[in-house]
């Protein structure tokens, strides 16, 4: 698994400061992708768990959550970084580019992002949008906190 770029960020968990680590060769190829450097497999640095582990290290009692944009496409790397995220007491989430992925990833997840890009229907920040944010142990859909007023 590659890792693209790794930023710590704000606003895609809501209520959480979360590592986000961009996972390279996504297979989806929505229209009007706004990453398709995200495409290529192998582009990046190799996620590995020293890596991995180093950044879990550098942000403990700063960052709350671990965040993927993709990956769903390794599932056994990506299984084992969410337990390894978990074990070092962070949540988890995964934005996907799907509208379901398999249980087994699921139940490592704290929150799902689900749906490709649809430029004409906008992302999470939009009322329109096709996408879906929910906190998997509750199922409950959490877009109105995307919603600006
Ligand atoms: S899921 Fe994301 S990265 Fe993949 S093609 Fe769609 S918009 Fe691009």
């Amino acid at each position: 698994m590659f890792c693209h770029d790794f930023q710590v960020v704000l606003q895609e968990v809501p209520g959480e400061i979360s590592l986000c680590f961009s996972i390279s060769g996504c297979p989806l190829r929505c229209e009007g992708c706004h990453s398709p450097f995200l495409w290529k497999e192998g582009n990046g640095i190799r996620l590995t768990s020293e890596y991995f582990q180093k950044r879990l290290d550098q942000y403990t009692g700063f960052a709350s959550c671990v965040l993927f944009m993709g990956g769903e496409w390794h599932p056994g790397t990506l299984v084992e970084r969410l337990i390894h995220a978990r074990q070092q007491g962070y949540r988890t989430c995964l934005y996907t580019g799907a509208d379901q992925i398999p249980p087994e990833i699921l139940e490592h997840l704290t929150y799902i992002k689900t749906g490709k890009w649809d430029k004409d229907l906008g992302g999470l920040g939009c009322k329109t949008t096709n996408q879906i944010f929910r906190e998997v142990g509750t199922n409950r859909v959490l877009n109105h906190l995307f919603i600006r007023n």
